[in-house]
């Protein structure tokens, strides 16, 4: 469903991707890895147009994603992203959080938006949360309301940007199990995450980006247990 082809991002003179290759088909779950300032942030943020790419060419369903607001607010719809910060409106309750993509983007009524929201609060666990707002929320709640939010648009591909790392080791189970769920659904995810064990077990592929380039990629256990490359092996030995 994604196929993106000689992608390229420069920082003003600095180049972050150096020409990054990769297709995704419909049900691949693929785990990201790779040190700080590997450019990883960079990929997912051009995957879904919240950064330019500077180079390159993103198709997703078969369609070029062109350059024009239009066809990048549509394609804002059709990926949904969570962040590691979550980046939930600190003024709007949890279902006010769920609902205002469904208001605003697609004009859905409140009442249609107000349902909507409300299934995917529950399907997270957090029927009972409705009118919580973040500040009132442990992080791997508001993990799991910035989770309810992206599937509130009924997106074709989810993306993940190291969405445990900021939660207590505590909370960190919680939000994973709502991903692997996601998972059993065989939904379409590009996750990055530092949690190896949950790469390996749920992820259908491994990707190892260095230096702003896909370094090695295969199955997990490929990647995980038998690295072929030696800047591999030693991040997997610094993350154990
Ligand atoms: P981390 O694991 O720390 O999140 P990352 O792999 O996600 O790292 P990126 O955030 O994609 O890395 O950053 C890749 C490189 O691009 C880094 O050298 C970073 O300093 C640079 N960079 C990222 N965003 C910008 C920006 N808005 N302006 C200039 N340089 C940037
Ligand atoms: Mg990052």
């Amino acid at each position: 469903i994604l196929h993106v082809r000689g992608l390229i991002k420069r920082y003003g003179t600095v180049e972050v991707l150096h020409g990054i290759d990769l297709d995704v088909e419909r049900g691949e779950r693929i785990a990201i890895l790779g040190a700080s300032g590997s450019g990883k942030s960079t990929l997912l943020r051009c995957l879904n147009f919240m950064e330019m790419p500077t180079a390159g060419e993103i198709v997703l369903d078969d369609k070029a994603v062109g350059r024009r607001e239009r066809d990048l607010i549509a394609v804002r719809q059709r990926v949904g992203m969570v962040f590691q910060q979550f980046n939930l409106f600190p003024h709007m309750t949890a279902l006010g959080n769920v609902m205002e993509g469904l208001r605003t983007v697609r004009r859905w009524s409140a009442a249609e938006a107000r349902a909507r929201a409300e299934k995917e609060l529950a399907r997270v666990g957090l029927a009972d949360k409705a009118q919580t707002y973040p500040a009132h929320l442990s992080g791997g709640q508001k993990q799991r309301v910035a989770i309810a939010r992206a599937l509130a648009m009924d997106p074709e591909l989810l993306l993940f940007d190291e969405p445990t790392s900021a939660l207590d080791p505590e909370l960190v189970g919680e939000v994973l199990n709502v991903i692997r769920s996601l998972a059993d659904e065989g939904r379409t995810m590009l996750l990055v995450t530092h949690e190896l064990g949950f790469a390996y077990h749920v992820a259908t592929r491994v990707i190892f980006l260095a230096d702003g380039r896909i370094h090695e990629q295969g199955t997990p256990d490929e990647v995980l247990k038998h690295p072929r490359m030696e800047r591999t092996r030693a991040f997997l030995a610094s993350h154990r």
